[in-house]
């Protein structure tokens, strides 16, 4: 996020001095680093949980078409920015992986082949195929038929045009072109505390070097947190009226992975499954060719699971140092009302090895346990505030929380992630910087052309955007 920020503001105002605090010796080991992420681009091309069944049975794809256009705005970026020579060989962090959704069992069927026609027909979603028969569902993902019952309902979506995305490949280039274009990255710092001094304006930063313990003090105009789920406390140290009421709901998560050549060669694609009953949206089982270094792995997962810590390297006291007198109620609110989801997730981490194997058996029923190992992902933290009501719930999307005089802003949640980075960010500017947007419309239109407005509206436009991004990414198929 603080690498799409920063690239942002050096192509908007080039003059302006950026620096860069990071805690571990290297930028990208947190959630953005490749194998603590699932590295979808998240267009809603394959994930059930963006096409929700209403109650009367029909599908909502409100949400997917959002998703889409985000990721659509990530993708113009990215290639303005390969075309300007500022990315490198678009191979190094986005693949064409085709995305595909799987299910069994004839209510989720039924339900796959509603989802599929309400989307075949929208210009974001163009070349969307639907198979309920094995042979084809086969020739498009090789290890989800044999083993399994000739007589269990399935049906499958398909498209070419999903992507795996190394978004640690890009952290690190954007960086590297920060750092190219005169900003300092300090690696190895911490940010202890922040605060603004009111007659200056200026946000004073307490930073700490984590191996030599020296402190250093640092004054910037504006701020960007770009903790990942640290920035709830951060925000929180600030000071700033807009994060009070808000907390963390940290969730852990852990995959299967495989590098063996001859299981990986049998699997080129993203199979997002159904999400169990009770089990969070973003647990949603999915089985996936990554695309690392060069070289293809296979990931199987999320396995979400409860930790107190914001962060993978973070500390068991993160939860309990988010608790405020402002959102004690918040916290404990959400708490009980989402109890079902605490109980599954504490059933989850208690988990047998053999259990999580089954899951995985349930999409390659031939899978076998010696040739995957688990790893452990980055950790969620999902925001907990208070509704339009006033009661205390979980939310499971991305907020950016700005101060009323738009010198700070930071990043509280998760998901869609990563693949929205672009949008996401371009919102920090309208936020903090309205009164700059004018002057800036016409470098962020060269950067993303259908900045301000929806390619949904304009097939023709959809149509060519895609085409022209695909061709600069080399994403088409
Ligand atoms: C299991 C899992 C699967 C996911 N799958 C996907 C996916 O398939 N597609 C997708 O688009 N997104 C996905 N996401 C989400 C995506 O990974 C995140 O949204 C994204 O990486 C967040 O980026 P960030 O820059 O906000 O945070 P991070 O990448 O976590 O970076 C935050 C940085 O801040 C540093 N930091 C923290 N505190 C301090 C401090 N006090 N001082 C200095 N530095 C500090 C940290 O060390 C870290 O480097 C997934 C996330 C998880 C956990």
């Amino acid at each position: 996020m603080s690498a799409t920020l920063g690239t942002l503001l050096s192509q908007l105002e080039p003059t302006w001095k950026i620096a860069i605090f990071e805690r571990l010796g290297d930028v990208a080991r947190e959630s953005s680093g490749p194998w603590n992420n699932a590295g979808t681009g998240h267009a809603a091309l394959c994930e059930l949980n963006y096409t929700p069944e209403r109650p009367d049975g029909s599908i909502d794809i409100t949400n997917a078409v959002k998703v889409n256009e985000q990721f659509q705005v990530s993708r113009q970026f990215w290639a303005y920015l390969v075309g300007a020579g500022l990315l490198p060989e678009p191979k190094s962090f986005i693949s064409p992986v085709p995305h595909m959704s799987f299910v069994w069992g004839a209510d989720n069927v039924a339900y796959l082949k509603k989802r599929y026609d309400a989307l075949k027909d929208h210009p974001l979603f163009a070349g969307l195929e639907y198979s309920e028969d094995a042979s084809v569902i086969r020739s498009w993902a090789p290890l989800l038929i044999p083993g399994r019952r000739k007589d269990q309902p399935i049906a499958a979506t398909r498209i070419p045009a999903g992507t795996d995305v190394d978004f640690g490949s890009l952290t690190h280039t954007l960086i590297d072109g920060l750092v190219d274009n005169g900003a300092s990255l300090k690696l190895n710092h911490r940010i202890t505390g922040l605060r603004r001094d009111k007659k200056s304006g200026l946000w004073h930063l307490k930073v700490k070097h984590d191996v030599g313990l020296t402190a250093l003090e640092v004054t910037a105009r504006f701020v960007f947190v770009g903790a990942g789920g640290n920035a709830l406390n951060l925000l929180q140290r600030s000071g700033i009226r807009e994060i009070r009421g808000y907390g963390g709901f940290p969730i852990s998560g852990q995959f299967l992975r495989t590098d063996d050549p001859a299981v990986v060669a049998r699997h080129a694609a993203k199979v997002y499954g159904k999400a169990s009953v009770g089990a969070p949206p973003m647990s949603v089982p999915h089985l996936d060719t990554r695309v690392i270094d060069g070289s293809s792995s296979l990931l199987f997962g999320p396995y979400a699971g409860f930790s107190t810590k914001y962060l993978k390297t973070g500390s068991y006291l993160d939860l309990f140092a988010a608790l405020r007198w402002h959102n004690l109620g918040t916290f404990v609110g959400a708490g009980l009302k989402n109890l079902p989801l605490v109980w599954y997730l504490v059933t989850e981490v208690l988990s047998t090895r053999g259990k999580r194997f089954r899951a995985l058996q349930q999409f390659a029923p031939t899978a076998e346990a010696k040739d995957w190992h688990l790893i452990t992902a980055g950790q969620r933290v999902q925001i907990m505030k208070r509704d339009a009501n006033g009661k205390a719930a979980i939310q499971f999307g991305t907020e950016v929380v700005a101060g009323a005089d738009g010198t700070i802003a930071g990043l509280l949640g998760a998901s869609p992630g990563a693949s929205t980075a672009v949008p996401i960010m371009l919102d920090v500017l309208a936020k903090c910087f309205p009164s700059k947007l004018d002057a800036w419309r016409p470098k962020l239109v060269e950067m993303v052309p259908s900045y301000g407005g929806t390619l949904s509206e304009n097939e023709k436009k959809a149509e060519a955007t895609i085409a022209r991004t695909a061709k600069a990414l080399a994403i088409h198929p």
